[in-house]
């Protein structure tokens, strides 16, 4: 079930909007829980939005504790924000920060298969770099590669609400 943005004012619905925070973030907080307790990690990440379906990529080290806690519990939950601009105002309650960003759940896989990896690979460079890279085996056993299926998410953006009058 798709969870309830508290200001719906703020929520973003537009795809285009989705994808330019998607494409502006860079860094995706993931969540997990560690035998009952929190833990998150910032990583880099590389996505796919096809219809609905959104999917994360990220890749690090092949050992280390979000690793092992990604293969006991695959249940993430995940931040990402961007475009982060503090704004004052003449009291203390009119300051704030404008910002984009996108929260939601999902299950995280480590890859296994070498050509999943390397189109996952693919995915994370082209989101970070624009640019198309390719991978050889070699390459791809040095790293692990985590695909995280989204199944629901919302995105928001709060504007700086003195903006135009800044104009
Ligand atoms: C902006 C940003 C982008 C990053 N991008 C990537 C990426 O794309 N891929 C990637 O693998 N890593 C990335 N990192 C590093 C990442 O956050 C983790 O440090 C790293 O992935 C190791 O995680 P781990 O659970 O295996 O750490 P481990 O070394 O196994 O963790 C052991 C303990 O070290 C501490 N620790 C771990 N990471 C951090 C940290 N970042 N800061 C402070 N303490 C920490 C925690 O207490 C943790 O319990 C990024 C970090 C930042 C800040």
């Amino acid at each position: 079930m798709k969870p309830g943005i508290t200001r719906r004012e703020l929520e973003v619905t537009d795809r285009n909007e989705i994808i330019r925070i998607l494409d502006t973030c860079k860094i995706v907080h993931v969540a997990m829980v560690d035998d009952g307790m929190p833990y998150l990690v910032p990583l880099n990440y590389g996505y796919t939005l096809e219809d609905d379906q959104l999917v994360l990529y990220m890749h690090g080290g092949l050992q280390g504790r979000k690793i092992d806690v990604m293969r006991k519990n695959p249940n993430v939950f995940f931040e990402m924000n961007c475009e982060v601009e503090p704004f004052d105002g003449k009291v203390a309650c009119q300051y704030g920060t404008s910002y984009s960003s996108i929260m939601g759940s999902g299950t995280v896989e480590i890859l296994d298969d070498v050509e999943a990896k390397k189109e996952g690979l693919s995915l994370f460079m082209k989101s970070q770099t624009g640019r198309d890279f390719e991978f050889t085996d070699k390459m791809v056993s040095a790293v692990n590669v985590m695909k995280i299926t989204v199944d629901a998410f919302t995105a928001k953006h709060r504007p700086d609400p003195m903006a135009r009058e800044k104009k």
